[in-house]
């Protein structure tokens, strides 16, 4: 994706209110990420870490950020294995974390969200692309090429968009 500066980053979060989008914590060494690498910038929040953020670039030039909360209390046994539902790694527990990103309009102000199993440092481009490693190692039985994963990723990822935006 292309860079980001940082009031682009922050005007484009769709789920949260102007006072959020201005407390939140950016990564502060945004010119220093691996663009070419991204399908979409992932990060927790360093001040509150059960936050998390994403910000991806539509299919129509347009930016999307999306708010995350991470749930309280959904590591398992170190022995279980989860899956990130968008990129589609496999991770040990505490890897893969369920976000709940509150939903815009009508929706969110009842309270509605969408929950998603996602990798738990979001940093699922770089899991793909093997410049990031899991615990459970490379998944051997994945017959995508590294841009075909990638696709599904963005895909899964304006699926996920779509139900915050709905
Ligand atoms: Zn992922």
């Amino acid at each position: 994706m292309r860079p980001i500066i940082e009031s682009d980053l922050r005007g484009s979060f769709v789920n949260c209110s102007k006072g959020e989008t201005k407390r939140l914590g950016v990564p502060r060494d945004l010119d220093e990420q691996p663009w070419d690498d991204l399908d979409f910038l992932g990060w927790r929040d360093p001040g509150a870490p059960e936050r998390g953020y994403l910000v991806t670039e539509r299919d129509d030039g347009t930016l999307a950020g999306i708010a995350l909360r991470a749930a309280p209390g959904t590591a398992r046994g170190f022995t279980s294995r989860s899956m990130c539902s968008l990129c589609l790694t496999t991770h040990t527990s505490g890897g893969v974390a369920l976000m709940t990103a509150r939903r815009t309009g009508e929706a969110g102000r009842l309270g509605n969200t969408v929950g998603q199993y996602l990798c738990a440092d979001l940093a699922c481009s770089l899991y793909i692309r093997g410049k990031k490693q899991t615990v459970v190692g490379a998944d051997f039985d994945e017959t995508l090429s590294m841009d075909e994963r990638a696709a599904r990723t963005r895909t899964n990822l304006a699926a996920f968009i779509d139900k915050v935006l709905e």
